[in-house]
């Protein structure tokens, strides 16, 4: 069976391990580098990534990520996760650094104080079943990707023109700006666990 590991230092780790486990996976939380050396892959949950940030660099923890990262574990970031998987980030707290791994740039909080929170029906590339409805908490967008990172979903905000990537991916790299742990829709954890089995 396939074990996706929940890094477990703060944010909604709970509600990933409901998803991976309702998708069939086992699910353990991670807070030690014993705990990271065992997973076939890892879900970067939602909560603040400066703090996150801080926490895996107390806990010995974000060298070995960033280096079994790039040396190819399969990781989904949700929201803070998004951030910490970007290469490049806008509007980042002092002294604020990412694991890295996909070629993009991503702006925090970009939505604004005046959706600091909203819910959309987004369609994202490649999943059957018509929109994943979307939670997005103080959520981050991407402003720009590289060749190889495909773009899996975009949103528009109420009375706006513009579009904004919230969903991308890159080889076993899959990142979200929303919550989908936060619905009973598992489709895109389902995505997750394909991607690392
Ligand atoms: N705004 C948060 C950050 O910058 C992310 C919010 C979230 O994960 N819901 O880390």
């Amino acid at each position: 069976m396939t074990t996706i590991g929940v890094l477990a230092l703060q944010g909604d780790v709970r509600e990933h391990v409901v998803s991976l486990e309702a998708v069939g996976a086992r699910a353990v939380p991670v807070r030690r580098l014993s705990e990271l050396e065992h997973v076939d892959g890892l879900v970067l949950p939602g909560g603040e990534s400066t703090t996150i940030d801080k926490l895996l660099r107390a806990f010995g923890l974000f060298e070995p990520l960033r280096a079994r990262i790039a040396g190819g574990l399969p990781v989904y970031g949700s929201c803070a996760g998004m951030i910490l998987l970007a290469d490049r980030v806008l509007g980042a707290g002092p002294d604020q650094r990412t694991l890295g791994g996909i070629d993009m740039t991503v702006r925090r909080n970009a939505f604004g104080r005046q959706v600091d929170s909203f819910e959309a029906d987004v369609d994202v590339a490649g999943l059957a079943g018509g929109p994943v409805h979307a939670v997005f908490i103080r959520a981050p967008w991407v402003e720009e990707v590289g060749e190889d990172v495909e773009v899996l979903a975009s949103v528009s905000l109420p009375g706006g023109a513009a579009t904004h990537i919230v969903a991308v991916r890159q080889g076993v790299l899959l990142a979200t700006s929303f919550h989908p742990e936060m619905d009973a829709d598992h489709r895109l954890h389902e995505l997750f666990v394909g991607m690392v089995g």
